[in-house]
Order: structure tokens, then C-alpha cells, then sequence
């Protein structure tokens, strides 16, 4: 099962929460984070199972995947240090 993650960053207070990460009951597709270079966000995104990874919010498809286990990374907004918290008892499927 996927879990919940949130995102926010310290410097600008941008965040993005309840974000679904990992896989469902099927193997696919699964959902990714990504960084969305076109409209500079966080979201999360379906990938694999014949889905072109998207960005949720512009709908390009040129987003740079990020591990699902990610910890912190710069903040699309500013470049500041953004931060992701992982809610693991918070499932989905
Ligand atoms: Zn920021
Ligand atoms: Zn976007």
C-alpha cells in the first residue's frame, strides 16, 4: 500500500499536502513525487502501466521523478530548503 506524504518549505511557506506515494493493489501504475520544472511544484504523479508521468497541476509532461523514500529537496519556488514528511500510518490503495 502507498502512504500519504506532505511537502513544505521553510523559507517561502510554500506546501503541498496529502500527496500519495508507492503503489495501490496493483503493482501498476504507481504513484511517483515529482518536481514540475514548468509551473515550479511539488505534486505526485501515476507512472508505469502505459501512463506518461504528467504534472498534476500544468498537465506538462516534462517533471523530474524523485525517489519515494526523498527526504528534503530544494524548494520549486524559491530555492529554499524544502522538506518532506512521510506519514507511513496514512495509507492508501
Ligand atoms: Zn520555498
Ligand atoms: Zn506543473
Amino acid at each position: 500500500m502507498g502512504h500519504k506524504v506532505d511537502f513544505a518549505c521553510r523559507a517561502c511557506r510554500y506546501e503541498e499536502r496529502d500527496l500519495g506515494v508507492g503503489r495501490g493493489r496493483r503493482p501498476e501504475p504507481a504513484l511517483r513525487l515529482f518536481q514540475c520544472g514548468n509551473c515550479r511544484s511539488i505534486g505526485s504523479a501515476w507512472v508505469g502501466g502505459g501512463f506518461v508521468p504528467r504534472c498534476s497541476l500544468c498537465y506538462h509532461d516534462d517533471i523530474a521523478l524523485l525517489a519515494d523514500d526523498v527526504l528534503a529537496v530544494a524548494c520549486p519556488k524559491c530555492g529554499g530548503p524544502g522538506v518532506f514528511t512521510h506519514r507511513h500510518e496514512e495509507t492508501w490503495e
